[in-house]
């Protein structure tokens, strides 16, 4: 764990004096100590200080509340729980019925209280029932945009992009619109759920109009290091499970999740009654073969 910040040429002076120094000073460092099991290390020339540890992000939080920080890419600037945030997250990549839904929210930091009191946290671990009733107060108080890619659509695009690019798409585009949304207002910080390299996302976006980059952290898990992205997961879910119940009605019969035994003999049920796949399924997904195998069997 590590968290770097950057504080004025005052604020670094009184950091060297409070920490002083132990050991061997690391090159271009001006203070090096170790405390509590932070390592702390100053660079006089950028002003920057270093802090390395289990408790990194808590001891710089003590000099650097909301200023200007970094950090590494496994973790995030001091503080940043607490910031005003937007946060996205996706839905039904996995599962071969149903859409591919990105969802982004935007929580400010004076509404984080209220969203986690809520009870907003990772959408799997909610009932399909919590996570109704808590989408709709999450998008009643905060600024948020869904972007839903029903099968018929997602079969279309998938033909041009791979999976992970068609995400990195949608999650771009979520977040342009809620930018535009709260504008002139702008979020502290952008944290987006990572399902890829922060170099392969911004690859996959190449060419875009527009691509929103600034202030743009990666995190697996994201909906534990800010609310905003675990109410993005409650969005995309809640959205997610809406058009699941409208493609359940057009089958008629329920679609179930997931890539398993069950969906394949759900499709083949489809195809024996003249539906066509492409409007509930993902077509690339090898249950498609499986499916249509199934389907022939059964047909004698
Ligand atoms: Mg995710």
């Amino acid at each position: 764990m590590q968290t770097v910040i950057k504080v004025s040429p005052t604020t670094f002076d009184k950091m060297a004096d409070y920490y002083g120094n132990s050991g061997k000073m690391p090159t271009g460092a001006s203070f090096h100590q170790k405390k509590a099991g932070v390592t702390i290390t100053g660079y006089p020339k950028s002003h920057k200080v270093m802090f390395q540890g289990q408790r990194s992000t808590s001891e710089a939080a003590k000099w650097s509340p909301d200023a200007a920080t970094q950090s590494d890419p496994a973790g995030l600037p001091a503080g940043f729980a607490s910031w005003s945030v937007l946060g996205s997250d996706e839905v039904g990549v996995g599962s071969y019925f149903g859409p591919l839904t990105v969802a982004a929210v935007y929580v400010a930091r004076e509404k984080i209280q209220e969203v986690t009191a809520m009870g907003v946290k990772d959408s799997k671990t909610l009932s399909d029932p919590e996570i109704i009733k808590l989408a709709h107060r999450v998008m009643k108080l905060c600024p948020y945009h869904i972007v839903n890619l029903d099968p018929a659509t997602y079969n279309d695009r998938i033909r041009r992009y791979n999976q992970a690019q068609l995400k990195a798409l949608c999650h771009n585009f979520a977040l342009s619109k809620v930018l535009t949304k709260i504008a002139p207002t702008k979020p502290q910080g952008i944290l987006i759920d990572q399902f890829e390299p922060a170099n392969t996302y911004f690859r996959h976006l190449q060419g875009q109009k527009q691509i929103i980059k600034q202030n743009v952290f990666f995190r697996v898990k994201g909906e534990q290091a800010h609310v905003a992205v675990a109410a993005a997961s409650v969005v995309a879910r809640y959205y997610s499970l809406t058009r699941m119940d409208a493609l359940s009605q057009q089958a008629g019969l329920t679609l179930p999740i997931g890539a398993g035994h069950v969906v394949d003999e759900v499709a083949a049920k489809l195809l024996r009654r003249g539906l066509n796949l492409a409007d509930f399924a993902k077509l690339h997904f090898a249950n498609t073969k499986k499916a249509t195998q199934l389907a022939r069997l059964k047909d004698h």
